[in-house]
């Protein structure tokens, strides 16, 4: 599972700009989303060969007691018990304030690693900022300026350090489906997936992933097989499977990025929560396969069943490319409906896409549409590779391609998406801008 990058410090020393440096290179998809850009506190991130997630924990007031503060507090714990590393940032300008000192020594008592960020030092002594916060106990402090981006590959990298670079996709390996079922609390995961195991076959179970604790189900329905990845502390208790921890966004992010497909769990009985639509864009953005399952369709009117349809409409319009169920998982009900668009979503998201019929496809398109001049340009798209699987990623060469805008983009998305009947995943078409 990639490696968990949480960032830490009091309000206004630079974390979310630091966050943002992070995870930039995906902000133009995340942008794409209605609703999702604001308030986003987690998020891809790639340094050289080494993909990580990386966590904005907000503002740290660790002698808060209460409401919203204590809450936030809590979350900022959890996820500093759960990350594989936790960069403390500091304000260079500043200098040390008292509750950078609180912070560091919460910091201190912690079994993973810390590692300082002396944040907004550009134009400064290096030296000089770096030994003053020594003094926080903390190791060598990093210098940097999140703003400028100086420092911040070093950070990173020194970060990951202990961790291996990105494996390649092993085309021969088995291919079992690696389904997560994520969600916020209450939607019915533990409820789903004892409905999806309750009569199949439970292969085996409670298998300790390879380094952390991760815990992969491996069962049967019909004649496939399929590993289920577990998001948040579901566990086999006795003789059913519930949510004994404390529910976990690292965790769920985690078990998002290790799988191939993920089903969405939504509850249907309550509104739309930022939450949902959060870790919604988070899996498009992480290219998963995804299903979504709006459960607790049982015991609602016809009229609640249309504001709720209408809602989810409105609300998760950016997942076009995915299926939605209405479904009950305590009685049952949509289940296979939703393993059906599992496996299709598999299927499309692992599908090999021709050189030659890639390049057909995109020539008709081309015939039909031509892309648009700009300026001086002619954009002219020649052939088409598939440079990646799951999410399916499709190259394109050809002749001033970096004056495609997007909407032409979109356009040749969907020309492929049709063909190739890509239905439940993301798909990325990428121009090769190097003549
Ligand atoms: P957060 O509350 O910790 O998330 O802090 P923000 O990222 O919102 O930054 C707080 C303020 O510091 C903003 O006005 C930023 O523009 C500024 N800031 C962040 N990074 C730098 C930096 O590297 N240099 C300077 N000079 N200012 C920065
Ligand atoms: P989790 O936290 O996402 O794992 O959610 P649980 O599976 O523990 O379910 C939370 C609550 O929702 C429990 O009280 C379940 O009985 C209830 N629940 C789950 N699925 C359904 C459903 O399909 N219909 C109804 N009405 N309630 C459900």
């Amino acid at each position: 599972m990639k490696p968990t990058i949480a960032l830490v410090g009091r309000a206004n020393v630079g974390k979310s700009t630091l966050f943002n440096r992070l995870t930039r290179s995906r902000d133009a998809i995340v942008a794409d989303m209605p609703g999702l850009t604001r308030d986003r506190h987690y998020g891809h991130g790639k340094m050289g060969h080494k993909g990580f997630l990386a966590i904005d924990t907000g503002g740290f007031e660790p002698k808060s007691r209460e409401g919203i503060t204590q809450e936030m507090a809590r979350q900022t714990v959890q996820a500093i018990h759960e990350a594989d590393r936790i960069i403390f940032v500091v304000d260079g300008r500043e200098g040390i304030t008292p509750l950078d000192k609180d912070i560091a020594q919460l910091l201190r008592r912690i079994d993973r690693p810390v590692l300082v960020a002396v944040n907004k030092v550009e134009g400064m002594d290096r030296g000089v900022v770096s030994a003053e916060f020594h003094e926080l106990g903390l190791g060598e402090p990093h210098a940097i300026s999140a703003a400028h981006g100086e420092g911040v590959r070093s950070l990173i990298d020194e970060a990951l350090a202990a961790f291996p670079e990105d494996p390649e996709d092993d085309e021969n390996a088995e291919r079992i489906p690696r389904v997560a079922i994520a969600g916020r609390p209450n939607v019915g995961k533990s409820t789903l997936i004892n409905a999806l195991l309750g009569e199949e076959r439970v292969i085996a179970f409670d298998q300790p992933g390879t380094t952390r604790d991760a815990i992969e189900i491996e069962f049967e329905r019909g004649d496939k097989k399929y590993q289920l990845i577990d998001t948040a502390g579901v566990r086999r208790k006795g003789r059913v499977f519930e949510a004994i921890e404390k529910f976990s966004v690292i965790k769920t992010l985690q078990a998002i990025e290790a799988a191939n497909v993920v089903i969405l769990v939504l509850d249907a009985q309550q509104d739309v929560a930022d939450q949902d639509a959060h870790l919604a864009g988070f899996i498009k953005e992480s290219g998963r396969a995804l299903v979504v399952a709006i459960n607790k369709w049982d015991g609602m009117d016809a009229y609640d069943r249309e504001q709720c349809k209408i809602a989810i409409e409105r609300r998760f319009k950016f997942l076009d490319f995915a299926s939605f169920h209405y479904i009950s998982a305590k009685e049952g009900k949509g289940l296979d409906a939703v393993m059906r668009s599992v496996d299709r979503a598999y299927a499309a998201a692992m599908a090999k896409l021709p050189t030659p019929q890639l390049t057909r496809v995109l020539i008709d398109a081309v015939e039909r549409q031509t892309p648009p001049r700009h300026g001086i340009f002619r954009p002219k798209p020649r052939y088409a590779h598939q440079g990646g699987m799951n999410p399916p990623l499709i190259v394109i060469h050809g002749n001033a391609l970096n004056h495609i805008p997007d909407s032409y983009k979109r356009f040749l998305e969907h020309c492929f998406r049709d063909h190739f009947n890509l239905q439940g995943t993301p798909l990325r078409v990428q121009f090769n801008v190097s003549h």
